[in-house]
């Protein structure tokens, strides 16, 4: 039993790195968001911050804010899957930071039934969200400098 966690927690980590390689597409400044949505050990959809598709690729405004139509990383990936012959029920997202209340509404509404995240985001409110949807939250630390 013990045994089969750890394997998981394995395969966790190499996901979430995955990520977090996933989020150097990210244009991006202020934030560099990865995420990826597996089931059955497949990765069926993968999702970095930026803005729709068609707009032009900066994230900020002359004043360094974030530019309101920018989609998170898991709003991109879960699209992309409604977008596809995929589905997303009973997936699981990975993903490099917590998700925000509205990415939570997302992800419920996705019939995803696990959200593993890597980096606290600076407000729990969205994992809040999924624990009351019956969601498992699980926070994963990686350590790049770490070999495993
Ligand atoms: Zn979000």
């Amino acid at each position: 039993m013990a045994e089969k966690r750890n394997k998981q927690l394995d395969v966790d980590k190499r996901y979430l790195r995955m990520a977090a390689i996933w989020a150097e597409n990210s244009y991006c400044i202020r934030r560099k968001v990865g995420s990826l949505i597996v089931k059955d050990l497949r990765i069926i959809s993968d999702g970095y911050n930026g803005t729709p598709s068609g707009f032009e690729n900066i994230c900020e405004d002359e004043n360094n804010k974030t530019k309101p139509y920018v989609l998170h990383a898991e709003a991109n990936a879960i699209t992309k899957v409604a977008a596809s012959s995929n589905s997303s029920k009973g997936a699981t997202i990975y993903i490099t930071s917590s998700p925000c209340i509205e990415c939570a509404k997302l992800i419920i509404q996705a019939g995803i039934v696990r959200v593993v995240y890597s980096e606290k985001y600076h407000t729990d409110e969205g994992c809040e969200l999924l624990k009351r949807a019956g969601i498992v939250v699980d926070f994963v630390e990686i350590n790049n400098t770490h070999q495993e």
